[in-house]
């Protein structure tokens, strides 16, 4: 009996201390039920939320924002932290600017599976570092990096208090693979649903596509009347034009 309560005791600590062990991962529909886990937003509104995952970029960034100012468009940054240290500049821009700076962990970790307090202090260090540079600004976004969700990310991200922000399945431009201009462009144009969240990238590799790319789809957008309006905003509006 001894010795099989010792087995008992050695298995279970080699569980709750193994990082290798995969997390289990439910479906969309499941993920989607909590209502802290979103690909689109239901709405009938003509908006759409453009975001840009691993910046800020000292080239790139600034070109966007510009554009997006003449658009009068709001998008939302989910930032690295590492990379808002270097550029905080960009992010005070971002701020100032009306747009929404949101969370992509301090060091762009890919993975996390079930060490608890590392996931805390990617995304607390991030949220310190914004807060800092913003002068107060709290992210309540969250975009795991690669999209990699799996329940142990769900259920840490509820606890620590934010909202996990995926893409729309038909809104994925893979610009970081720049696959040109045009293809980022038709990509976008073509898919295009009220409460689409698109994802592009504005750091990490050299992004003139999706620069040039991001100027036609914002033309496109005023034409047709579609507003880009930040993650949060369209969440919020979609709830209060929609009763849930
Ligand atoms: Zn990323």
């Amino acid at each position: 009996m001894k010795t099989f309560i010792y087995l008992i005791s050695i298995f279970i600590y080699i569980l709750s201390n193994c990082d290798s062990v995969e997390a289990s991962r439910k479906s969309r529909q499941e993920y989607e039920k909590t209502g802290h886990v979103i690909w689109d937003i239901k709405t009938n509104e003509k908006m759409v939320a453009l975001t840009f995952d691993d910046g800020p970029n000292p080239v790139y960034t600034p070109q966007i924002l510009d554009l997006l100012a003449r658009y009068n468009a709001k998008a939302t940054f989910f930032v690295i932290g590492s990379e808002a240290d270097r550029n905080p500049s960009i992010i005070k821009r971002e701020y100032r600017e009306g747009h929404e700076i949101a969370l992509h962990t301090y060091h762009h970790v890919y993975n996390f599976h079930s060490n608890k307090a590392e996931f805390k202090y990617e995304l607390k260090k991030e949220a310190n570092t914004i807060k800092r540079i913003t002068g107060g600004y709290n992210p309540s976004l969250y975009r795991p990096v690669a999209g990699r969700i799996n329940d142990f990310i769900v259920q840490n991200s509820i606890k620590n208090g934010y909202t996990v922000i995926m893409w729309s399945w038909h809104q994925d431009t893979r610009d970081w693979e720049s696959p040109g201009t045009n293809i980022i462009i038709n990509q976008v144009i073509s898919n295009t649903r009220p409460g689409d969240i698109i994802i592009f990238h504005d750091s990490g590799g050299e992004r003139k596509q999706t620069v040039k790319a991001l100027k036609k789809i914002l033309e496109f957008y005023n034409k047709t009347g579609y507003k880009c309006v930040t993650v949060s905003e369209m969440l919020f509006r979609s709830k209060s034009i929609i009763p849930q």
